[in-house]
């Protein structure tokens, strides 16, 4: 109710503010005072959402007549997330240390820069053996923010982590704004900013990926649950260097994300584009992606909704193989063990993982190996390596992303 207030109010400013500036009737003018069309939360009801699912799949009936609505989704995406033209990339200046060993894979703390003296933080995870070029896959962490439970530290993320690494990825598990390093440095979630920021955070997390050297740059992956799972359809949606994405417990035709760093800028609606966290999804055709959903949280209806609408896209490409619906009806808004076996046999298949290096000769899955560490070894600024003399303030007056 709150959103629909919002676009009418924003409509009858529209027309105050025309006449204010005196609007000449130009369709230029009209797009100039157009205000921007925020979807948040459960911006549709479920009935809604699939009235409109309806409709877009409507507008297209074949792969030509796809492409081209896909390129104005994609365009509105980074357009409502003002990057559009994306930003000069800076150099990264990484900073990679603490290497801990453990018996077959390793952990190191990390942070590079995305704009000049914005520093991504996370930890990097690599295999022991194997010779490489390596696969690659980002995880992003969602908004998980009890004290035992807490973003790229908490438990179940590590344990996602070190088990992919073990598999034979490189792993890289990075902070989200406000949170882990950025909330030592002072810096908020709660920025108005925040959806353009981690995105380009992502963006550029795929360059520091790259950089590392010895990593496949056609097998790159993204996986995240939750914030960490719209963290992984958007960056899918507008990086074509993303090969694979596990998008879980997120992706929903009604639902599009409570946060701010999820919907707080246009970027579903605007004079030139409409869609849904669910057509965002289906950016990723043909490109391999699983859906894991669950009974209990706004991907419920994912096998009978979201799953056949971007099942339809993959099939325009022939490429209906590549996607598929992990559902646990019984379950909740996690990435818990059964949800993390999902992704595991998904990312082994199309990333060419081995899947055995973590199996029980049961064919059950075996994560403890797994060494949890604590928060304050992971961090990648500490006393030993303090945050650089260039890093921003979060009272700075400009801010590089504003
Ligand atoms: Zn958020």
């Amino acid at each position: 109710m709150k959103s629909r207030f919002g676009v009418i109010c924003g409509t009858f400013l529209i027309t105050i503010l025309a006449l204010a500036v005196g609007f000449s009737g130009n369709p230029a003018d009209a797009a100039e005072a157009e205000k921007p069309i925020l979807c948040q939360g459960n911006y549709h009801s479920e009935e809604a959402a699939k009235k409109q699912l309806a409709k877009f799949k409507q507008s297209y009936s074949n792969l030509a007549e796809w492409k081209a609505r896909a390129g104005r989704i994609r365009e509105g995406i980074l357009r409502g997330a003002e990057l559009l033209p994306l930003p000069e990339k800076t150099p990264l200046n990484p900073l990679v240390h603490s290497k801990r060993e453990y018996e077959t894979y390793t952990v190191e703390n990390a942070a590079f820069e995305s704009f000049g003296g914005v520093f991504v933080t996370g930890s990097l995870y690599r295999p022991i053996t194997g010779k490489g070029p390596f696969p690659a896959v980002l995880c992003p962490h969602g908004h998980f923010g009890s004290p035992q439970n807490y973003g790229r530290f908490r438990p179940d993320q590590q344990k996602r982590c070190a088990t992919l690494a073990k598999m034979g990825a490189v792993v890289f598990s990075y902070d989200m704004v406000g949170w882990g390093d950025w909330k030592n440095a002072g810096f908020s979630h709660r920025i108005p900013k925040v959806l353009k920021l981690q995105l380009w955070n992502s963006i550029r997390a795929v360059d520091f990926l790259l950089s590392l050297g010895n990593i496949d740059p056609k097998r790159i992956g993204v996986t995240g649950c939750s914030g960490g799972g719209t963290q992984s359809f958007m960056l899918t949606a507008v990086d074509e260097r993303i090969a694979i994405s596990v998008p879980t417990v997120m992706v929903s035709a009604h639902f599009f994300g409570g946060c701010n760093c999820e919907s707080g800028m246009p970027i579903h609606k605007s004079a030139a584009h409409e869609t849904n966290n669910a057509e965002i999804a289906a950016l990723a055709a043909p490109r391999p992606q699983m859906l894991i959903s669950c009974g209990k949280d706004w991907t419920k209806n994912t096998p009978d909704v979201e799953y056949p609408y971007i099942r339809n896209v993959y099939r325009l490409y022939g490429a209906e193989n590549l996607i598929e619906n992990a559902h646990f009806a019984d379950e909740g808004h996690d990435y818990g063990l059964s949800k993390r076996t999902a992704a595991y046999k998904f990312l082994a298949k199309h990333l060419g993982l081995t899947l055995n290096a973590v199996k029980k000769p049961d064919g059950s899955f075996d994560e403890s190996f797994v060494v949890i560490e604590k928060q304050e070894d992971m961090y990648a600024f500490d006393n030993a390596h303090p945050r650089p003399k260039n890093a921003v303030k979060p009272d700075a007056k400009k801010l590089p992303w504003d």
